[in-house]
């Protein structure tokens, strides 16, 4: 309570000694903006007295920078920002608490009254080993603005941030205060950079990044950088820690990973046989509001102890009483049991569904395990139905925790591959609330288009949240054996996969997209899925001028939306050869290699050292990108990095030695290739000036690392631009 007494001491200090108390009052309560503690405060005075207090403004754009990303790093980031009447101007005056870039700020809220500012709460979350146990309080003094150094009490080193209302509260006072203008200059130093720079080391290694504004101002030698800055630059040395650009994940279904989140952890090896995955599910029984189904997620039956998939048996064990769901961490199958089959409408005797199969007992009863497209659709349905019973905080949260869980990864940006109105409409949310923590490049699945064009949220929305993409599945997925295949599968379920559409129909839904100008991705794993999204493409892309459903005389080379193909497991040489001529960008997923691999060797035998050849492809010509498909396996970047480079089963089998990348190759799946499959690779995507200031501070180089330890380097701080988003605890 002692800084709180100082604090006190320093508003009493500031008090003015003549009047305007009233007109100070009026002018912070005319414009209604809430902030913390219970004062209002005009956005135009807020920006007034923080430009007094802080000529450089350096602070105020950390407030507001911060305030547009995760509001909680606020309290990592930010300054904390005290309101009261200024002696200087008569109106307004401001303490704040200079928050250390990246190490820790408290917040001093207080309430204006008539007889000045009454400091009511200091809260803080001060963490991190290099923070000094001191506070930096900038004021402004009867002589104008001051700096008074104070200890801080180690009490509030521990205390508890920022309540969520309060942090809204300043990031929209800080949001209104970002559109008055300002700059925001940040100086990174002592640092390995990598740039991923076309030109990169074309001037010497990158001794200094400089940050103006969200974007990158300059990168290069550290004296030339220092010239360019401005005088009263932050400067953050990084001790030797190496920066890359914001990692990129080109496909991931970032609003599932949220909602999956906080399902029962069914993966392997956390739970390795069927009774841990029942202990789960009993446990998840407990905290699962009635009416939304037990949900456990990210098992696998071959990696199980059983080596089976669990049955509607080994489920109602654990649930009897009311649906439970286990997902497959393909996300291509789950288990059901015996209430949830009857929720869904599924019975003994009934036929395999459209695009889809049941699993079946020895008699020929369901055993609880379903297939594919009625599986998207329970899926799709049971999130629906948990966001519809959110309300819009939590659906925020959802997004959030997301959010939370990719930069925590050195991610900044995500093509959401599922994009439907419900997580359009969370995504919205959150990035209108300042919560949004990475960039989302949404990819609308198809059959939402029309709701898509109708509401008026097609293109781009922010510079964090944009729905431009359309995604389409061709076929299944390989772990779970029915990515559409030539022939057939020696392991259960046998047969040759599932095509969800012929050509014809394939190629009428591509051209009414192209026509309208959307990027179109499909999914397509099996070879004979490639295939006829090829021949598709190649009817839609072939021919320029004379491509149907298309107007303006002009032929037209290449694919200038970009079509993409994700996944492309079996993209056999000669696909290879058929989709580079087509320009069309492929984006999958090196991170199967290590934690699907094994199933995939079963599954194509010899034909495996042939299955995600990324060498071959770049070598055909084809823009190659990096993803997860995260739920299906961790987000987790460099996991990618490390299995593009080693193509290394579970099991330890090498997977096609030849179609190994180099370290550098494997980045780039991840950095400029990524930004360039989202179509944002002047945005985004290397260490450049002019991009935004996404990037990624890292414990080791990871061109530099023994490729064995690149998934154990450590992430130390994710930077969105120029805004901190996640450092590491
Ligand atoms: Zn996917």
């Amino acid at each position: 309570m002692a800084l709180v007494r100082r604090l006190a001491e320093v508003g009493a200090a500031d008090r003015p000694s003549t009047g305007g108390k009233a007109a100070a009052l009026g002018e912070l309560t005319r414009a209604g903006l809430p902030v913390p503690g219970g004062c209002v405060v005009t956005a135009a005075a807020f920006g007034r007295a923080m430009a007094a207090v802080d000529p450089s403004g350096a602070l105020v754009r950390s407030v507001a920078e911060v305030a547009a990303g995760d509001v909680s790093a606020i309290t990592r980031a930010a300054a904390g920002v005290m309101f009261t009447r200024s002696p200087v101007t008569g109106d307004r005056s401001v303490v704040a608490i200079e928050g250390t870039w990246g190490l820790g700020s408290a917040l001093v809220s207080g309430e204006v009254t008539p007889d000045g500012f009454t400091v009511s709460k200091v809260t803080g979350e001060i963490t991190g080993r290099r923070v000094g146990a001191k506070l930096r309080l900038h004021y402004l003094g009867p002589n104008g603005p001051g700096i008074s150094v104070q200890d801080m009490p180690v009490a509030l080193r521990r205390r508890p941030c920022l309540t969520d209302d309060e942090a809204r509260a300043l990031a929209s006072v800080a949001r209104r205060v970002a559109t008055k203008g300002g700059t925001m200059e940040l100086l990174v130093e002592d640092a390995v950079f990598v740039t991923m720079a076309a030109d990169a080391g074309s001037s010497g290694p990158a001794g200094g990044m400089l940050v103006r504004d969200g974007r990158i101002a300059a990168v290069g030698p550290a004296e030339a950088v220092r010239a360019a800055a401005s005088p009263g630059t932050r400067v953050v040395r990084l001790d030797g820690a190496t920066v890359v650009p914001g990692l990129i994940d080109a496909h991931c279904h970032v609003a599932d990973v949220g909602y999956l989140a906080a399902a029962a952890d069914c993966s392997q090896p956390s739970a390795p046989d069927i009774p841990t995955i029942q202990a789960r599910l009993r446990e998840a029984a407990d905290r699962t509001p009635q009416g939304s189904w037990v949900t456990g997620s990210g098992y696998v039956e071959y990696k199980l102890r059983e080596g089976r998939h669990p049955t509607r048996a080994d489920l109602d064990q654990a649930v009897p009483h009311r649906p439970a769901v286990l997902y497959h961490t393909s996300l291509h199958a789950c288990v059901l049991n015996t209430a949830a089959l009857a929720v869904a409408g599924f019975a003994d005797g009934q036929p395999d569904p459209p695009g889809g199969a049941f699993g079946r007992d020895s008699e020929g009863r369901l055993d609880g395990v379903v297939f594919e497209r009625p599986m998207f659709a329970l899926f799709e349905q049971n999130l629906r139905d948990d966001l519809a019973r959110m309300d819009a905080a939590a659906r925020i949260e959802l997004v959030q925790m997301a959010g939370r869980r990719l930069a925590a990864l050195g991610l900044t940006a995500a093509c959401e591959a599922d994009m439907r109105r419900d997580s359009l409409a969370a995504f919205g949310d959150a990035d209108a609330d300042g919560r949004l923590s990475l960039r989302i490049y949404g990819l609308v699945v198809h059959d939402q288009l029309d709701w898509l064009l109708a509401s008026g949220l097609r293109g781009r929305w922010s510079s964090r949240l944009a729905a431009e993409a359309i995604k389409i599945w061709a076929d299944g997925g390989m772990s779970s054996r029915t990515a559409a295949i030539h022939g057939t599968y020696p392991v259960p379920p046998y047969g040759s996969g599932i095509l969800y559409f012929e050509r014809d129909e394939l190629t009428e839904m591509i051209r009414d997209f192209d026509a309208r100008g959307f990027q179109v991705a499909i999914h397509a794993q099996g070879d004979r899925a490639i295939e006829t999204v090829l021949d598709a493409y190649a009817a839609t892309l072939a021919g320029g001028a004379g491509g149907a459903g298309r107007t303006g005389g002009a032929g037209r080379t290449g694919n200038p939306l970009r079509h993409r193909i994700e996944h492309g497991g079996a993209m056999y040489p000669p696909l290879a050869a058929r989709a580079a001529e087509l320009g069309i960008v492929v984006v999958s997923q090196p991170g199967f290699m290590s934690t699907l691999g094994d199933g995939f060797a079963e599954a194509f035998g010899d034909r495996s050292d042939e299955l995600y050849g990324f060498r071959s492809w770049q070598q055909a010509g084809i823009t190659v990108a990096g993803s997860s498909d995260a739920p299906v396996i961790t987000a987790d970047p460099l996991l990618g990095i490390r299995d593009a480079i080693l193509r290394r089963t579970g099991n330890g089998r090498v997977l096609g030695p030849a179609e190994r990348l180099t370290a550098r190759e494997a980045l780039a799946l991840y950095t400029t290739k990524a930004a360039f499959a989202a179509r944002r690779e002047r945005e985004i995507g290397s260490l450049e000036p002019g991009k935004r200031a996404d990037f990624v501070v890292l414990e080791a180089n990871p061109l530099a690392a023994n490729a064995e330890q690149i998934s154990d380097i450590g992430v130390l701080a994710t930077v969105l631009g120029g805004t901190p988003v996640y450092q590491a605890g």
